[in-house]
């Protein structure tokens, strides 16, 4: 069964979408530590990052690099914290942080966000790519 995440990327499921090429896709987290809270996800579903085909590891630090730097420009943060976790979601996903704070890489401090700020943070996170 194709994981939520494949779904995502197919469009079978919105997502609030940042950025995407041939083999990655990035898109705001659902439920986020913190304002920007971005997912960074190989189109071929893996469930472990180190299983990973050496290219697609590379390529995917190489996108989710791009996206951050995107991320520091349009968010006010000290700086963007990378996590790569995968016990919710089968499927590889960087987490990329905006933080100003410790807290804010435990998963347990989490934001509320409306449609609205998630569509208004998407579009300023894209726009500085
Ligand atoms: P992990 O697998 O790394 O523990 O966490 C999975 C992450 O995916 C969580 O931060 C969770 O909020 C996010 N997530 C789970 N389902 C969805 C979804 O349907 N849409 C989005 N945008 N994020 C999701």
């Amino acid at each position: 069964m194709a994981s939520i995440f494949t779904k995502i990327i197919n469009g079978e499921i919105p997502s609030y979408k940042i950025a995407e090429d041939e083999n990655f896709y990035a898109f705001l987290d659902i439920n986020p530590n913190a304002k920007g809270h971005t997912l960074c996800v190989p189109k071929v579903e893996v469930n472990k990052i180190f299983d990973l085909e050496e290219r697609t590891y590379h390529g995917l630090m190489e996108f989710s690099r791009k996206v951050a730097i995107a991320l520091e420009n349009a968010v006010e943060c000290k700086r963007v914290g990378m996590a790569i976790i995968g016990l919710e979601v089968p499927h590889v996903h960087v987490h990329l942080i905006p933080l100003n704070d410790m807290k804010e890489m435990t998963f347990q401090h989490k934001v509320a966000l409306t449609d609205e700020e998630f569509k208004a943070l998407a579009h300023e996170i894209s726009s500085k790519l």
